[in-house]
């Protein structure tokens, strides 16, 4: 295992479930962590272990914005002087059938899952050259299998494989590592934004049937892949819970 101890990470979509685990995790590693997402409020209630000398800085990001991203981005680098891991992980689930889809919900889905999170890898790419740092990209079970009432959801996590797939050819040699970490049902407020109160009651049935993984079991995936040696990169990571079939 390597220490992280004073390495700089960004965390997107830390305000809440998953990034807040990762981004309190990796601070209690010691790392300098910044912690991204819309909600500031939601982000001022994240706090740092100090334990290994970890700390957490917050800082307002739209992963949709182009300019957002850079400037998330930058205020990590103007402020700890590097950029060693970057957990890409906003994302939002909007799942519904096709043919009563509001497709408001697939534009931000595409938006934010796709898109941002292509941004955010894109403009943090110089800086992970120059650390020969690490790339965490957050997809989901979902991006291996599609099913009926979450194709859209389904689609911008097969793409996140694509482009994570892609991406860690190109960058490899050059000792940047590429990693995808593919949940299952994780206990977050994810399904509570379903705009579709059908399908929203459905969700909260279908995570209520079973034991669902904590935000803190990926966070330790997260941990996990990111304290490999240099020579190692965990390409992907499946986490499902046990009870979970599909
Ligand atoms: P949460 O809803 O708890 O967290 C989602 C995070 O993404 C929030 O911090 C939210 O912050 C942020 N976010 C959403 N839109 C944007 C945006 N435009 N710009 C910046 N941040 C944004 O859910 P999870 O923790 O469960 O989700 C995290 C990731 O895990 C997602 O990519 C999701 O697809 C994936 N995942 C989750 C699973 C689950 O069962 N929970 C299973 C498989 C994958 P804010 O609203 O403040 O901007």
């Amino acid at each position: 295992m390597q220490s992280l101890e004073g390495k700089v990470a960004l965390v997107t979509g830390a305000s809440s479930g998953i990034g807040a685990a990762v981004a309190q995790t990796l601070a209690g590693a010691g790392m300098k962590v910044v912690a991204g997402a819309r909600r500031t409020e939601r982000l001022a209630e994240l706090t740092a272990t100090q334990e290994y000398g970890g700390e957490i800085v917050t800082v307002k990001l739209d992963v949709t914005d182009e300019q957002s991203v850079r400037d998330a981005v930058a205020t990590t680098v103007e402020r700890f002087g590097r950029l060693d891991l970057v957990v890409n992980n906003a994302g939002v689930m909007l799942v519904g059938p096709v043919q009563t889809a509001d497709t408001a919900d697939w534009n931000r889905m595409v938006q934010t899952n796709l898109l941002g999170s292509m941004y955010v890898a894109h403009a943090a790419l110089p800086h992970l050259l120059e650390t020969k740092g690490t790339l965490i990209q957050t997809s989901s079970t979902s991006g291996r299998s599609a099913s009926a009432g979450n194709g859209v959801y389904a689609a911008t996590k097969f793409g996140v494989n694509a482009f994570t797939e892609a991406l860690r050819q190109e960058v490899t040699a050059q000792g940047v590592r590429v990693v995808s970490i593919a949940p299952g049902m994780v206990d977050t407020e994810l399904a509570s934004h379903v705009t579709d109160p059908q399908i929203l009651a459905m969700a909260a049935k279908l995570y209520a049937s079973v034991r669902t993984l904590s935000p803190q079991d990926i966070a330790n995936a997260v941990l996990y892949a990111a304290t490999q040696p240099d020579h190692v990169t965990v390409n992907e990571l499946t986490i499902r819970p046990t009870d979970q079939v599909a």
